[in-house]
């Protein structure tokens, strides 16, 4: 087998095609990938002869449903029983030229490599609509060691011509203190982290609003999709518009949100999506909320075919966004994990939905914490929150109480206790792990 065609990323029309051209381009990358998939990896010959099927029986991308699923575990599994990167890497080792891993909070990394041929795709992607250029200074607030977001959102934005500042070992103070100085055009980190530097900037009597920042991304959480969230920091950022961005270690990239539209535009081009039950697997139609699902259709590196991402969204149900984008949209960002679903009381209740509520009340800080108790059967749900100033009198503090506990019950249905805490309670983000949010003490 001779590998995969060659595939032209730049090209920004591809974000602009009719259903039914991109439909057909689609289906062509599909039988290719599937057909080398087939050829050059144990892993998805394994998979495909186990459920009877033939390379040939998939005709177009409708035929997608028939080709089985791949998980995590899968993956995991399969790093172990053939290190270091499993037996679905289809790359030759001389074509290797990256090297990225999963943060492991789920098990076992997965390892992942990229051949030097998919990597000029990735930056390919992101040169499609290009966000800076000569005389930008852009600083990256995470960290970058085996992270697949940040590096190409780094070396992009270096072949772009930007001045790329690294800054995700620097404490907070150092970071904000740099941003005062260098004044950067573009900042990027994630919405929790980025929230929290407000707060420490405000303690540091700097005003992050005034130092004619352009551009705000949001990356590795769907939190610039929450209206709360976005309010917050644009006003705090001084921005018009904040980037949410979405991609995984696994496959990279997927896409992000437009000036128009929160939305996450998926290349589609590279990855197609499906919406599936989480339960059962089937298939769901655009506008249904369920777990997302990508193929590969380009990456020769590590194929996968219907990857379960376990991350929650739907499929937007018009024909193309405001911006002229034409491929599948996941409405309103990801709205949460698979993992992350609380099963309360006979319904399911994201986290994403308890933050929605906390941050749309601007005498809160944006910090919370959901604590569920009691029998399973019947189960309790507190959460807890911070007045923004510390000096509130009792009465504000109850009406506090009670506005939150209104909005919790209008963002996800359910009675909630709510306790309202000093500013500075609830641990902070530190710009490198996620922190526990949900705690659950129910007795099982
Ligand atoms: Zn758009």
């Amino acid at each position: 087998m001779d590998g995969l065609p060659r595939y032209l990323i730049l090209d920004p029309k591809v974000d602009r095609l009719p259903a039914s051209m991109l439909q057909e381009l689609q289906s062509a990358r599909l039988r290719a990938m599937v057909r080398y998939c087939y050829a050059d990896t144990l892993f998805w010959r394994r998979k495909f002869d186990a459920a009877g099927l033939r390379p040939e029986d998939i005709h177009s991308i409708d035929d997608l449903p028939r080709i089985p699923f791949c998980t995590k575990a899968e993956l995991q599994a399969d790093q172990q029983a053939y290190p270091p990167f499993g037996s679905y890497v289809g790359a030759q080792r001389t074509h290797w030229a990256r090297y990225a891993a999963t943060s492991g909070t789920t098990g076992q990394p997965v390892r992942r490599v990229i051949s030097a041929r998919d990597w000029r795709y990735v930056l390919d992607r992101f040169r499609r609509n290009p966000r800076a250029g000569p005389g930008d200074i852009a600083v990256v607030l995470g960290p970058v060691d085996g992270l697949v977001g940040p590096n190409a959102s780094n070396e992009s934005l270096a072949a772009m011509g930007a001045l790329v500042v690294q800054a995700g070992l620097y404490d907070t103070r150092t970071k904000i203190k740099l941003i005062h100085d260098l004044r950067p055009n573009l900042v990027s980190g994630a919405a929790s982290y980025l929230l929290h530097m407000l707060e420490v900037a405000q303690e540091m009597k700097i005003d992050l609003a005034s130092l004619g920042i352009r551009s705000v991304s949001s990356v590795g959480e769907p939190g610039g999709a929450n209206d709360g969230t976005r309010e917050r920091l644009k006003r705090g950022w001084g921005v018009q518009h904040i980037a949410d961005g979405y991609g995984m270690t696994e496959i990279f990239p997927l896409g992000g949100s437009c000036l128009h539209s929160t939305s996450i535009h998926i290349a589609s081009d590279m990855a197609a999506t499906e919406i599936v039950d989480p339960e059962t697997g089937a298939t769901l139609a655009p506008g249904e909320t369920g777990e997302v699902v990508i193929t590969n259709l380009v990456g020769d590196s590590q194929p996968l075919l219907r990857y379960r991402t376990r991350d929650i969204a739907r499929l937007a149900t018009s024909e193309a966004c405001a911006c002229g984008f034409t491929g599948s949209r996941l409405e309103g960002s990801i709205l949460g994990r698979v993992d992350d679903m609380i099963w309360f009381r006979g319904a399911n209740i994201f986290p994403s939905a308890v933050e929605a509520a906390v941050r749309r009340i601007a005498e809160l800080t944006p910090e919370y914490q959901i604590e569920i108790s009691g029998e399973s059967a019947l189960p309790k749900m507190l959460v807890r929150a911070e007045a923004l100033r510390p000096d509130l009198r009792a009465e504000e503090i109850a009406s506090l109480r009670t506005r939150l506990g209104e909005a919790l019950k209008d963002s996800i249905r359910v009675t909630a206790a709510v306790e309202i805490l000093a500013p500075g309670t609830l641990p902070r983000p530190d710009g490198r792990k996620k922190i526990q949010r949900v705690v659950d003490k129910r007795v099982r």
